[in-house]
């Protein structure tokens, strides 16, 4: 029996993409050899990845003057290969302090260059958000870094600051197709995809092309925007079995509504959870309502011993991962696309049923 998974990242996968690649995985396809057998330079990858990168943009109907590609070296090389490419001496970028993961491109980005803080959650334990309308970029930027879901803090943007002629950079590893995005409204969009899309191993990048005018073209190769740009991601050897992976969870959320569908989806378990939370005095949700993650549902009880009971019989009934981050405790669930409806609606049973017990 599987287990309900509400782990971060890596995390729980569309059953019929597993099975998809477990029936494909020796002979891909009646071909005589897997895909993770075969060259990324060779018809059959390149068939493959083509559909990929054409479910892609149709799931975002992204315009064709960005370029769309898979890269490796996790999330976090970006917050490296952003700051090198755009933050050019002499100029300066914004970044919005809003917890963990986007605190982390910006420590990055301070040691390339000069880093202007638009915002900083500190104050608030980072459990809110700036206004989108109250955020202006500063006078001469060369962009304006977010991060769209807090993975760890549970708060996630519910619409975007308009940056003008500022390029807007989003970190969306962990909301990605989990509702519709506005694409061109970003110079870049990019995630790791081990939370909506697949297994670890590949980066997406949606990048408008022109962006590559503005980069600093005296960079080593792999660091180099435009060497990806040209080769559609395929400079050097790509994460081959991840792609393939994301391929069919594509072909899956296409067949299951598309973006639309998945933030339905996303609002319906979503709130399974939080209407637990907000008709209890036991639990408690500490992130500001109006930007609560529907991806990362972050709660706590009223002790820590109670929390750590909680993670305990949640795993005697099949939950697992609902420990909340190490760096800020508590308790987190994550809902990803390819969570079932059902697993959300246990959960909640299972907490009401922990506070008859506890509460
Ligand atoms: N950004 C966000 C929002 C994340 O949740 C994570 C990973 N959990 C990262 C970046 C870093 O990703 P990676 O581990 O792929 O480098």
């Amino acid at each position: 029996m599987r287990k309900m998974n509400f782990a971060a990242g890596p995390s729980v996968m569309p059953l019929d993409v597993l099975e998809e690649l477990q029936k494909n995985l020796v002979d891909y396809k009646g071909k005589g050899l897997s895909m993770i057998e075969a060259s990324h330079r060779g018809g059959m990858f390149e068939e493959m990845y083509d559909e990929c990168l054409a479910d892609f943009r149709e799931l975002l109907s992204i315009p064709d003057d960005y370029d769309v590609y898979f890269l490796g070296g996790g999330a976090t090389l970006q917050f490296t290969m952003i700051p090198m490419n755009f933050l050019l001496k002499g100029t300066h970028a914004d970044y919005l302090k809003t917890g963990s993961w986007a605190n982390k491109a910006a420590d990055d980005a301070e040691k390339l260059g000069d880093v202007n803080t638009l915002f900083d959650g500190k104050d608030s334990g980072y459990t809110t958000l700036p206004e989108p309308e109250s955020v202006k970029p500063s006078e001469g930027a060369s962009y304006l870094y977010l991060c769209s879901n807090e993975t760890i803090g549970g708060i996630e943007w519910q619409s975007f600051p308009d940056t003008g002629d500022v390029p807007l950079i989003a970190d969306m590893s962990s909301d990605f197709l989990s509702r519709p995005v506005d694409v061109k409204n970003f110079a870049m969009i990019y995630g790791g995809v081990q939370k909506n899309l697949g297994p670890a191993g590949a980066v997406f990048i949606i990048m408008r092309h022109d962006m590559l005018d503005k980069r600093n073209s005296n960079l080593t190769a792999y660091m180099d925007y435009a060497k990806h740009a040209k080769n559609k991601g395929l400079y050097n050897t790509p994460p081959v079995f991840s792609i393939w992976a994301v391929s069919l969870v594509l072909k899956w959320i296409k067949a299951n509504g598309g973006a639309e569908g998945m933030l339905k989806n996303a609002i319906e378990k979503s709130g399974y959870i939080y209407d637990v939370i907000d008709s209890s005095d036991f639990y408690r949700s500490p992130v500001d309502k109006r930007y609560r993650s529907r991806m990362n549902v972050v709660f706590r009880c009223p002790s820590e011993e109670l929390e750590a009971k909680f993670v305990d019989e949640a795993k005697k009934e099949g939950m697992l991962g609902l420990k909340g981050h190490r760096s800020v405790g508590g308790l987190r669930a994550s809902l990803y696309n390819a969570l079932p409806m059902e697993d959300a609606a246990s959960l909640a049973a299972f907490m009401k049923e922990f506070e008859r017990r506890n509460g």
